[in-house]
C-alpha cells in the first residue's frame, strides 16, 4: 500500500513538475540569430537630410501604473517586480504634434488591477490624452491591444478624431470589441492608412510592422535635431530585461492574458532582432511601453520629458 502511494505521489509530483516546467520556463528563449529582420541603415536612409525637419522632443505621460511578478514579463525572472505603466507618448515638432497609443480609460485600468497598493489611475491625464488627441496632426498606435487604445475607442469626439488616426488595418479591425455600445461610425468606417511596410509617417519618425505579439504591431523609431534615437516597441516586449536576456514572456500568458495567443515563434525572433539592434547601437533608446523603471530613468536622464505640453 505504501508503496503504491510513494508511485503515485511521485507521478504526480513529475505532472506538476512538468507542467511548471512547462507554463513557467518552456519556449521563452529567443533563438539564436534573425538574419535581417531589422534593419537599422534602411530606417535611417529613409530620414530627411534637413535635420532641422525633425521632431525637438519626446514626452510622456503616465495615465496608470500597476506592478506585477517579474516572471510575468520574462519566463524565469522570480523574485523580481515588474512596475507597469499605462502610458502616451507625444513626438513635439516647433510647429505640431504627433501621438503614440492610447493607454486605459479608469473602466479598463481598474478591471486590469494587480496590486492594491501600487495601482494607480489619473483621470486628469486620461482627459489630458484625450484633448491632446485633438490637437495633434497625427495619432498611431503601437498594437491594437485593449491598454493601448482606449482613448480612441471610447474618445468623447470621435468625429474630430479620426481624420488624425494613422493605423493599420489590424488595429482598425480590433476596435469594435473595445467599444461601449455600438462603435462610433467615424472610427468603425476608418480606412487603413499604413499598409504594412516601414513607412516615414512624419520627418524622423518611421513605423516598422512587427506582426507577432498582435497582428497590427509596429515599432516605431524617432530621431530628434540633437541626434538622440530612439525605438518604441509597443508590447514586443514588457520590460527591457526581456530584450537584455533574450525571454519572452512564459507560456502561461498564452492561456490567462492573451486571446487570440500571440505568435510566440515571431515574437521571439524580434527580440533576438532587438537585442543585436541595441548592441550595435548602444546610444538608441530601446523603450518596451510598460517598463516603468526604465521609462523613470530616461526621463531622469533628460532624454525622455514627463507630461505632454499643449500643441504649437
Ligand atoms: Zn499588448
Ligand atoms: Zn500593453
Amino acid at each position: 500500500m505504501l508503496r503504491t502511494i510513494l508511485i503515485v505521489a511521485a507521478v504526480l509530483a513529475a505532472v506538476l513538475a512538468g507542467a511548471f516546467w512547462w507554463l513557467m520556463l518552456a519556449d521563452s528563449k529567443a533563438p539564436a540569430e534573425a538574419p535581417g529582420l531589422l534593419s537599422f541603415e534602411d530606417w535611417r536612409a529613409q530620414l530627411p537630410s534637413d535635420t532641422s525637419q525633425l521632431p525637438t522632443e519626446i514626452r510622456v505621460l503616465e495615465i496608470g501604473r500597476d506592478k506585477a511578478p517579474g516572471f510575468a514579463a520574462r519566463a524565469g525572472g522570480f523574485g523580481t517586480d515588474w512596475n507597469t505603466t499605462y502610458n502616451s507618448v507625444q513626438i513635439v515638432w516647433p510647429d505640431k504634434t504627433l501621438i503614440i497609443d492610447g493607454a486605459i480609460d479608469a473602466e479598463t485600468a481598474a478591471g486590469m488591477k494587480q496590486s492594491e497598493t501600487d495601482w494607480a489611475f489619473d483621470p486628469a491625464a486620461y482627459d489630458t490624452l484625450t484633448a491632446a488627441m485633438l490637437a495633434a496632426d497625427q495619432v498611431l498606435l503601437t498594437h491594437e491591444h485593449l491598454d493601448h487604445v482606449m482613448a480612441v475607442a471610447r474618445h468623447p469626439d470621435p468625429e474630430a478624431l479620426a481624420p488624425r488616426l494613422v493605423l493599420n488595418a489590424p488595429q482598425i479591425a480590433a476596435m469594435p470589441i473595445f467599444a461601449r455600445g455600438t462603435l462610433d461610425p467615424a472610427i468603425a468606417d476608418l480606412v487603413p492608412r499604413l499598409d504594412g511596410s516601414v513607412q516615414q509617417v512624419a520627418p524622423g519618425v518611421i513605423v516598422i510592422p512587427v506582426p507577432g505579439h498582435t497582428p497590427g504591431s509596429q515599432l516605431v523609431y524617432i530621431r530628434l535635431q540633437d541626434g538622440g534615437e530612439f525605438l518604441l516597441i509597443g508590447d514586443v516586449a514588457w520590460s527591457l530585461g526581456a530584450v537584455e536576456t533574450l525571454t519572452t514572456r512564459p507560456v502561461l500568458t498564452q492561456y490567462i492574458v492573451f486571446d487570440p495567443n500571440e505568435d510566440r515563434s515571431a515574437v521571439k525572433a524580434q527580440l533576438r532582432a532587438l537585442y543585436d539592434l541595441m548592441a550595435a547601437n548602444p546610444d538608441l533608446a530601446v523603450i518596451p511601453a510598460h517598463d516603468g523603471d526604465h521609462i523613470k530613468a530616461l526621463i531622469a536622464e533628460g532624454r525622455l520629458t514627463k507630461g505632454f505640453t499643449p500643441a504649437p
